[in-house]
């Protein structure tokens, strides 16, 4: 609109300008002609009195006139044919009338032609005052003439003695002219105030208008003794010499504006109209865009704000996302004052892959968002609360007294994700592990704070879950320790060198022989010592590095396994193998290289790979089975123990766990658990093995129960490849075994131990 008033404003403004200069110019020009037209109807009035004494010069200042003039009788003829009549035809003079010296007429010619004598009576009486007038003039006879309202230039010679008036004749306008009539030059005589005169008469209306008219192109003229005009008409008032009205010349003036204005009126008033209608079109058009561009301006604000909060927030729950949670962890940490502390929390779920995997992930947003709000809940207003991505959350807690205030804070967050979360008229359990950083205990940069929150979770997961840590240095050094070991161990797998594996036997007690060998890796660390696969197998499996690692045991494993192609060979399989696409062709392809027997090598896995239920790790499963492969299922019993997976997994075998047959003969429940497993494993066809036998009371119990094969220190410990060879050849067939718990942990005695 801003736009918009000026240009119309300004448009019609022109417009009006132009409107006003056109009618201005139009009545300009309309003056200006009607002036012109008017000074040449007075002009040409003015000229007649002039031209009828020079047309009278030519007659009356004449030799031959006078002596004819002295004729008795008066030669009419002659008369007629070269003054009257001439004048007449030549000049179209009216009235002529010859007077003689008493001013008696001798001879009238009315309309060219010749009249009676007694015509002059009509006008006698006119034309007295005029006559006395000449007559009595003393002065010289070419000055005979005096000033005239209306008055034509003196056109005649210097003989001609004359005298011309405007007057009203017989009731009409008329120019008259009296001339003495003398001669042309001294050889006649005429004796002063002897002289005939010429009387001329030219009307002003009829015939002389006409001509006027025709020459001067002035429409209309007429004479008229009123000023009766009509509104497009003009009148110029006639008077006589005397200064009597006469009458008026009346005629049309010639406009041009007007006339212009007539003819290029209308162009002008469509012009006018199509810019008025283009500028309302316009004005339109403009005022639509206009309010289309509020409207965008406005949605382009709502979206712009949008945008903003988009940014800045998690969609999911609504919270502060990653970027606003650092700014607002470095406001905070910014207006920290001396003797003030902070905590920066870093939470994850616990559990929270398995109800995306069994409930969907549309229930794994509902948890997320559910737990979001409880979490805010929980908290004061000067704490902030941001979800970083997938089940990661973020919480700074200002301005907090001591430790105990977080500790406490921590519980109840603990606690309210203990209660169950309702999905759809499902529950899910999940819970939550929590690593906190205090500052300025821990740091006073937002980066470093929050890797060191960073630390403590992952010690609350490695811990078990389900808790809190509160950062220590002590949990930095043992993360720079794991990432020195993750360097060490990728360098170890390019040589091999300080890679070695055990093969722990697995006995058939009923048989009393040796039937297969559990491949299990060891580590000679350069510096570090021997460590054991407990200590490095969880980083190789977070790195990455086990799959590698996996390989090269089994590789080892394919090449021991053809030194004893009786004994079935057992080697760990790590669930996070499972995860890269391809495991089953790659364990095949190794065997195959090697040109070790599949049905010789026995793949251990565990129940946490059977939890995950995935499409991957069951397809895997099932080709390297149909390859000929033995599938065992490892430290039975520790995690879930869901029987019904057995079904849907096939395995050849089971392996009780250790800590049930440690508590052999010492807990009922673990003796219960033993015979329900075994009896279900020969319900199923499943072969049963049970781990960590160290007693012969545990052999005995576990041999009465229906388990024949066992694995564990009281036959031997895991031994390098060359003590194997040994192992076999003194063994024999028979297994006599004997209690030495003396020799237990020497692995060098185990000959001793097994041989009976
Ligand atoms: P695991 O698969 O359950 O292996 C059996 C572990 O129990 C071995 O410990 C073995 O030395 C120990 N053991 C055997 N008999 C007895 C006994 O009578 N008493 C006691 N107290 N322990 C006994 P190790 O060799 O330290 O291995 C620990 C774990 O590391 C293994 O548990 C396995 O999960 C993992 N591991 C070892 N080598 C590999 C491997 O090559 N690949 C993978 N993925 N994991 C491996
Ligand atoms: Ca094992
Ligand atoms: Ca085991």
């Amino acid at each position: 609109m801003r736009v918009l008033l000026p240009v119309v404003a300004s448009t019609a403004t022109a417009l009006a300008l132009a409107a006003l200069a056109l009618l201005w110019a139009v009545g300009q020009s309309d003056t200006i002609s009607m002036e012109r037209q008017q000074r040449i109807t007075e002009r040409s009035i003015r000229e007649v009195l002039g031209e009828l004494a020079k047309q009278q010069e030519m007659v009356a200042v004449w030799n031959e006139t006078v002596q004819q003039l002295n004729k008795t009788p008066l030669d009419e003829k002659w008369l007629d044919a070269n003054i009257g009549g001439w004048l007449h035809i030549t000049f179209g003079q009216d009235y002529t009338y010859i007077l003689n010296t008493r001013n008696e007429p001798v001879d009238v010619t009315i309309d060219g032609a010749r009249a009676k004598l007694n015509e002059y009576e009509k006008v006698r009486s006119s034309l007295q005052g005029l006559i006395q007038g000449l007559r009595g003039d003393s002065r010289s006879p070419h000055q005979g003439h005096s000033e005239r309202p209306i008055n034509g230039q003196d056109l005649t010679s210097g003989r001609a003695v004359h005298d011309a008036h405007l007057l009203e004749l017989l009731g009409r306008p008329a120019a008259v002219s009296i001339m003495k009539i003398v001669p042309e030059n001294n050889e006649l005589r005429q004796e002063p105030g002897s002289e005939f005169l010429l009387v001329s008469v030219r009307f002003l209306d009829g015939n002389f208008l006409k001509i006027l008219s025709q020459q001067n192109l002035i429409d209309g003229l007429r004479f008229s003794k009123a000023n009766e005009t009509s509104d497009s008409e003009v009148g110029v008032p006639l008077t006589s010499d005397e200064g009597a009205l006469i009458g008026y010349f009346i005629w049309k003036p010639e406009l041009p504006g007007t006339t212009i204005l007539r003819v290029i009126g209308p162009s002008i008033a469509v012009v006018c109209i199509l810019i008025i209608g283009v500028m309302a079109l316009l004005s339109r058009s403009l005022r639509r865009s206009m309010a289309k561009l509020r409207k965008a301006i406005a949605e382009l604000r709502a979206s712009e704000a949008q945008a903003h909060h988009l940014a800045f927030h998690d969609a999911l729950t609504g919270l502060p996302n990653r970027t606003l949670f650092d700014d607002r962890l470095d406001q905070t940490l910014s207006r920290i004052d001396h003797g003030q502390q902070l905590a920066v929390l870093m939470l994850d779920l616990d559990r929270f892959k398995h109800v995306n995997d069994t409930l969907g992930h549309q229930a794994g947003d509902c948890v997320v968002r559910e737990f979001g709000s409880r979490l805010s809940a929980l908290l004061r207003s000067s704490d902030s609360v941001a979800r970083l991505g997938g089940d990661e959350f973020a919480v700074v807690l200002a301005d907090i007294a001591d430790r105990s205030d977080v500790e406490k804070i921590c519980e109840r967050i603990l606690d309210t994700v203990r209660k169950p979360f309702e999905i759809s008229g499902r529950q899910a359990f999940v819970g939550v592990s929590i690593g906190v950083a205090l500052a300025p205990e821990a740091g006073s940069e937002r980066i470093d704070l929050m890797r060191k929150a960073d630390i403590a979770l992952y010690q609350a997961k490695t811990e078990g879950r389900d808790a809190y840590r509160i950062f220590t240095a002590a949990m930095d050094e043992n993360v720079k320790a794991r990432s020195s070991i993750e360097e060490d161990l990728r360098a170890a797998l390019l040589t091999g060198n300080d890679l070695r594996l055990f093969y722990q036997p697995q006995v058939d007690v009923d048989g009393q022989s040796i039937i297969g060998l559990e491949a299990l890796v060891r580590w000679h660390h350069p510096t570090r010592g021997m460590i054991a696969p407990n200590q490095f197998i969880p980083i190789a499996e977070e790195t990455g590095l086990i799959s590698p690692l996996g390989e090269w045991v089994l590789r080892q494993a394919c090449i021991a396994s053809k030194r004893w192609p009786d004994l079935t060979i057992a080697v760990n399989l790590s669930p996070v193998q499972f995860r890269s696409g391809n495991l089953a062709q790659r364990l095949i392809g190794i065997v195959s290289e090697v040109g070790a027997d599949p049905r010789r090598i026995e793949f251990e896995i565990t129940e946490s790979l059977l939890l995950d239920d995935s499409e991957l790790s069951r397809s895997a499963l099932k080709m390297l089975r149909q390859e000929g492969f033995k599938i065992a299922l490892d430290d039975f019993g520790t995690g879930y123990s869901s029987l019904s997976y057995l079904r849907r997994f096939e395995v050849d075998k089971i392996k009780i766990d250790r800590s049930f047959v440690q508590h052999l003969g010492q807990q009922d429940e673990a003796v219960a658990i033993v015979k329900a497993i075994v009896t279900l494993c020969h319900a199923m066809g499943l072969t049963v093995t049970a781990e960590g036998v160290e007693t012969e009371d545990q052999k005995l119990f576990l041999t009465e129960t229906g388990c024949s094969e066992m694995q564990g220190f009281l036959f031997s410990r895991a031994l390098p490849e060359d003590q194997i060879g040994d192992l076999l050849n003194n063994l024999g067939d028979r297994l006599s075994v004997q209690p030495a718990p003396q020799l237990r942990s020497i692995p060098g005695r185990v000959k001793a131990k097994i041989v009976a």
